[in-house]
């Protein structure tokens, strides 16, 4: 017999429990996770101790773009050995492996990118890089300094992680380990570019794209994104400005190249302060090197200028251009030089594609947790992922590998020889783009 009172109670209980038991199937975030979901969050983190030990392999023994000979070989081995088909050698030295599920369904691609740069690194570590090289005439150190080594063991912990669900997976998952994301060496093509070009979309087509970047400056746990511009279209330019050499004791009786590229230098900041609607978009002109002249009493026959542009919007990328070449050659003439300018277009804006953002966000919600995952201004950095992302859908994001504790000012930034980055980071990042992969692939069966 139970008494009204009892029954409430009860009734209360139950009531808790099924809540209880609906917050667990569902997730942090509402989000529900399937079979494979669960799977992927139970074994990654059974990969750490790999992980870290491939990490650690790779940031000893860096190599740069279009070199990553030894690394590609070590990448194929592992999914070799995982039962998944391998194509070495695309675009140089990439890998593609593809992994075709037990169920019928799309193609989802994955890329990590391999290359080191030509930085000696400085971080007192164990596994700290000693390789030095040849790059551009001089010998220098190798660093993984923009922490690609990362982004290559989460991808091989990925395809660990999926090969062992092979049967269950409703689609197919390609593997794009590409070389030379920092560019390739002088007179060569590479990097994502060329992968495209020679058909890492194709057969089979792929239908979405995720990637990953570690980022030294955002605390491990943590994940950045947005939709839409996230990362800026990147040019590089020269300008060769000629004179006429003299004695630099009397300079009337030559034009100097030194004075009119000071000038030009200085006009340049006008682009972005004067002419741009920077509330539209930010832009950014920069003069990175100034060669010219050998000695304190010679007016040189010319100098040499090189620079980058960075912008999110294609008017303001032309008019940009348009501004560079009008502000340099005009200049030029009216102190009687000339100033030739050549500008490189390298890398498009990424843009993560809003719909796809918008219907994979909840992943990262649920596997990080909603209050770990924040939306960023756009970056001024370049990616070549934008490559992909102009062939199909693609969502790219930042992953967090700042030690606990650390501020931001005392993270060093990508690209320098005191960048670090926080093993803590890589099971997030493993389980990041497998539940990705998993979700988008149940999403279109759902369909
Ligand atoms: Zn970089
Ligand atoms: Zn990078």
């Amino acid at each position: 017999m139970t008494t009204p009172f009892t029954s409430k109670i009860s009734n209360k209980f139950c009531r808790m429990s099924a809540a209880v038991l609906i917050a667990v199937a569902v997730g942090q975030s509402g989000y529900a996770q399937s079979p494979l979901a669960k799977s992927i969050d139970q074994k990654a983190p059974v990969l750490e101790k790999k992980l870290v030990e491939w990490r650690r392999d790779f940031h000893q023994n860096p190599e740069l773009g279009n070199r990553e000979f030894k690394t590609a070989e070590k990448v194929a081995n592992h999914l070799k050995r995982l039962g998944i088909e391998v194509t070495t050698g695309v675009a140089h030295t990439g890998v593609v492996g593809i992994l075709k599920g037990g169920k019928p369904g799309p193609v989802v691609a994955l890329r990590a990118d391999m290359d080191g740069l030509p930085v000696a690194e400085r971080v007192d570590i164990p596994f700290k890089s000693t390789v030095t090289t040849e790059y551009k005439g001089q010998t220098t150190g190798v660093m993984h300094a923009c922490g690609h080594d990362t982004h290559i063991a989460i991808l091989m912990g990925v395809a660990e992680v999926l090969a062992s669900m092979k049967n269950e997976l409703p689609g197919t998952i390609k593997f794009i380990f590409q070389p030379a994301e920092e560019g390739a060496p002088e007179g060569e093509e590479g990097g994502a570019e060329l992968m495209v070009k020679e058909g890492v979309l194709e057969n089979p087509k792929v239908d979405a794209i995720f990637g990953l970047h570690i980022d030294s400056q955002i605390e491990v746990g943590k994940i950045s994104y947005r939709s839409g511009a996230t990362m800026a279209a990147v040019d590089f330019f020269s300008i060769d400005v000629k004179g006429k050499q003299t004695h630099g004791a009397y300079p009337w009786s030559g034009v100097d190249p030194i004075v009119t590229s000071s000038q030009i230098v200085t006009a340049l900041q006008t682009i972005v302060s004067r002419n741009l609607n920077l509330t539209q978009a930010p832009a950014v002109v920069t003069i990175g090197a100034i060669h010219g002249g050998v000695r304190q009493n010679i007016i040189p026959e010319s100098v040499k200028m090189i620079g980058t542009i960075r912008t999110f919007d294609e008017e303001m990328h032309s008019y940009v251009h348009k501004r560079l070449h009008e502000i340099s050659t005009n200049i030029a003439e009216s102190a009687g030089a000339t100033a030739s300018v050549d500008i490189d277009v390298m890398y498009p804006v990424t843009v993560n594609n809003e719909a796809l953002t918008a219907k994979m966000i909840g992943t990262l919600e649920n596997v990080a947790g909603k209050e770990n995952v924040n939306v960023i201004p756009v970056k001024t950095g370049a990616e070549d992922f934008a490559f992909y992302q102009q062939k199909v859908p693609g969502f790219f994001f930042f992953l967090g590998g700042m030690p606990k504790g650390k501020s931001v000012a005392e993270a060093a930034p990508h690209h320098t020889p005191d960048f670090y980055v926080d093993e803590g980071s890589l099971v997030l990042g493993v389980r990041s783009i497998a539940r990705l992969a998993t979700d988008y692939l149940e999403k279109a069966k759902g369909k």
